[in-house]
């Protein structure tokens, strides 16, 4: 009973990819900005979607879907912002992590109502009048809209408000520079640092230059892979 209008496509993950049919929707979830699709972006996939996944420990691929633990802590993280689900793919063979996700509930704020779809938007003639949102389907990023959005790391931890965004000069280059209010002082974070961004902003579980996304170990900056456990660093 697979619907129509279904691709197999690549999913990555921080230990490893899947392929697996995913729907057109399926499809914009995965993708977070860049060309790669990410498991994450998606959530819980039921198991006969998978053709197969790569593990980064095992090197090598198996057949089917890795295994998944989630749960469903409905946590409120404050700021009316729920954590919904929390799931984690796991090789079958090694145990160690595919991918991670997590699912939240955010409050509608000012935005309309999420799923509503808007005709491709041509460069509007007329100020809006609603208040855009954070990322259109061309993937602009309004950067209005991300003052006062709430950010989570990747714990799933609020982190803060975003009070500020501006330009950071690092020798010739201007980075983008998001300044949020947290309740140990500002902090700040760089466009690099950011993961997702929806209703809340995501920002990367990996702040320090050189720390494993997957087993958190220490590793020299500018690895490629995990001297611990084998997972891509970037
Ligand atoms: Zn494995
Ligand atoms: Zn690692």
């Amino acid at each position: 009973m697979m619907a129509e209008n279904m691709a197999e496509k690549k999913l990555r993950g921080s230990g490893g990819y899947a392929i697996a049919a995913v729907t057109d929707q399926e499809q914009k979830m995965a993708n977070l900005g860049g060309p790669e699709l990410f498991l994450a972006g998606i959530g819980r996939l039921a198991a006969d979607r998978f053709v197969k996944y790569f593990c980064n420990k095992c090197e090598r691929d198996f057949e089917g879907a890795p295994a998944l633990n989630y749960e469903n802590p409905n946590e409120d993280l404050g700021e009316g912002v729920t954590l919904v689900e929390k799931g984690e793919y796991k090789c079958r063979a090694c145990n160690s992590t595919i991918a991670q996700y997590r699912k939240f509930d955010a409050p509608a704020q000012t935005h309309e109502p999420a799923p509503q779809p808007v005709p491709e938007a041509k460069p509007a003639s007329q100020p809006a009048t609603k208040a855009p949102a954070a990322v259109s389907a061309d993937g602009f990023v309004s950067i209005q809209s991300l003052v006062g959005m709430a950010a989570y790391d990747g714990e799933a931890m609020l982190v803060g408000k975003v009070e500020e965004v501006g330009l950071r000069r690092e020798g010739g280059k201007a980075q983008i520079s998001l300044k949020i209010a947290a309740s140990s002082g500002d902090k700040e974070f760089s466009w690099d640092g950011i993961s997702k961004i929806g209703d809340i902003i995501l920002l990367q579980a990996k702040t320090a230059a050189g720390k494993c996304p997957s087993c958190e170990a220490q590793n020299d900056p500018g690895s490629a892979f995990c001297e611990e456990c084998g997972a891509k660093m970037s």
